[in-house]
């Protein structure tokens, strides 16, 4: 049997897609692994065994009989394959990754440095705790500092995600609802801008979800909470600043309405990178709140992660902080794995272990290269950068809240391109042919063809002005009446307009050997 007759498969859905196969622009197409021609050969030099093995059972009869069914690519073929493969991702090491509410910043190498030392990386975590003191140590200095820039008493490290951590603070509050015999509150009050982790994670812990509406300045509208609140509520959700970009000026008042309601005040942190090291959740009123070190920290995300969503907690929630923690007395640090002392009701474990230490590694990498001063001034950077964006674009496109600076996003709505023809999705895939990544589309959801700019304290002016000229370039071309342009846009990209829905709902995960089938039916 020939290797060969696993070719390589024809992509027809491809070329439905306008995908052009070939290179372009130094850049070279890549087929999947599996697409690779190479069956027959081998990058390895091994001695041919001959008849040596003849009779051989030592394997108890599962000896191969056909052929391995991988291609045998060579050393050189191998790193082509990855490089180009990796050539196909934007990366923040690039170029701008203007993504609103994503926060992706540069991730400094010093952080990498750090989280590749044998001491952190090479550790297990079944390890005796007493030759990990430093590990544990560590995590015991993040937690330090994670409480003291958001004024709150505890903090649960494991979560891995912001999502995660929105679960972690969830299970805490209705477990802290159950002990005072509170567990008929089956409500969760949510805006209606909120992440869709929000609802997504209140519906998983069984609550229903309500929203709040938005008052026209973008913010949360008092009179509707007020009216929302009740002895059926367990938690609000709310993000602050929240995901039009915008303080909640009236968050005091919030918080006052929802504790008065016997509620808690989950707030969803993953923008904490505009207040951090200027403004405290804990002062506000929050019982919970996760904090994406993945954004505001600079760790790495996309891809998958991993990622890490610490959530700290108020002192109504602290007892139930999951296990583990990590505690210090007279023998050093240690995992208190139980429940016990400061979390004496823990509702359990979010993990396995204890969360990602590559993660926490770098983000306390970051926060010691910043220091507090440091950090304070990442907030400070993030507002300015959004509002020059937001300052150079108005005149052309429509902020969709124009009145006042915004905090670290710039959200524009689609009313400029009435008329045109052209919608937020063209334009976006415009910007793909002039370089630059597109920003978030279509969120938050209150605004009507949003676009939603996040820029980061580390894009630097010339970067940023760059990228105005871009979109200014392309906001007049809207404008002048080149709506076929943007219809075929984007002409310089190797995959043009996908079914973007269909790959999200029936994703192929899998490859198989459509074409072999196809080839052998003929
Ligand atoms: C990113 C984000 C989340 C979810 O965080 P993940 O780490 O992606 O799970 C939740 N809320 C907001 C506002 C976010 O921007």
């Amino acid at each position: 049997m020939s290797m060969n007759s696993v070719g390589r498969p024809t992509r027809p859905e491809a070329v439905e897609s306008g995908y052009q196969p070939g290179g372009r622009g130094l850049l070279q197409d890549e087929p999947l692994l599996f697409e690779l021609d190479g069956w027959d050969k081998t990058g390895v030099d091994l001695a041919d065994v001959g008849d040596d093995l003849a009779g051989f059972d030592g394997l108890g009869g599962l000896v191969r009989s056909g052929p391995i069914g991988l291609p045998g690519l060579s050393e050189p073929e191998t790193v082509r394959h990855y490089v180009r493969l990796s050539q196909k991702n934007h990366a923040i090491d690039l170029a701008i990754y203007p993504l609103g509410s994503c926060t992706m910043k540069h991730n400094p190498r010093l952080n990498e440095k750090m989280a590749r030392l044998p001491g952190f990386a090479d550790i297990h975590p079944l390890q005796p705790q007493s030759t990990v003191q430093g590990a544990l140590g560590l995590m015991d200095r993040l937690a330090h500092w994670l409480k003291t820039l958001t004024g709150m008493p505890a903090v649960a490290l494991t979560p891995k995600a912001g999502a995660h951590g929105e679960l972690c603070g969830l299970l805490a509050i209705r477990a802290a609802h159950e002990a005072k015999g509170q567990g008929h509150r089956k409500t969760v009050l949510a805006p209606t801008s909120a992440h869709g982790t929000n609802p997504a994670t209140a519906a998983f812990c069984g609550y229903t979800v309500v929203e709040i509406a938005q008052t026209a300045d973008g913010r949360v509208d008092l009179a509707d909470l007020e009216a929302k609140l009740g002895d059926h509520v367990a938690a609000i959700m709310v993000t602050n600043p929240n995901t039009c970009g915008l303080f909640e000026r009236d968050i005091l008042e919030i918080s006052r309405l929802t504790h008065a309601a016997g509620a808690y005040f989950y707030c969803d942190g993953a923008n904490f990178n505009a207040i951090v090291g200027r403004v405290r959740p804990g002062d506000l009123g929050v019982d919970a709140m996760h904090i994406n070190l993945h954004k505001t920290f600079s760790t790495p995300h996309g891809g998958g992660g991993p990622g890490a969503g610490p959530v700290v907690l108020s002192a109504a929630l602290a007892a139930y902080a999951p296990t583990p923690w990590v505690v210090h007395d007279d023998d050093g640090f240690r995992l208190q794995e139980t429940p016990e002392a400061e979390a004496e009701a823990a509702f359990g474990r979010m993990c396995a272990f204890h969360g990602q230490m590559g993660m926490y590694v770098r983000a306390y990498a970051y926060m010691l290269s910043h220091g507090a001063d440091g950090l304070k001034q990442v907030a400070e950077d993030a507002v300015l950068n959004a509002n020059y964006l937001k300052a150079r674009l108005s005149d052309l496109m429509s902020p969709a809240f124009p009145d006042g600076p915004c905090m670290h996003e710039a959200l524009f709505d689609d009313s400029w391109l009435e008329g045109t023809g052209v919608t937020t999705l063209d334009f976006a895939k415009a910007m793909i042919d002039e370089g630059f990544h597109p920003m978030t589309m279509y969120f938050p959801l209150v605004v009507h063809g949003a676009m939603l700019i996040e820029p980061t304290e580390t894009e630097p002016k010339q970067e940023l002005d760059r990228f105005v000229e871009a979109m200014r370039r392309l906001a007049t071309a809207a404008k002048a009446g080149e709506a076929e342009r943007f219809r075929a846009a984007p002409v310089m990209a190797p995959l043009r307009r996908l079914d973007e829905t269909l790959a999200a709902r029936k994703p192929r995960l899998r490859w198989a050997p459509v074409a072999a089938e196809a080839q052998a039916a003929e």
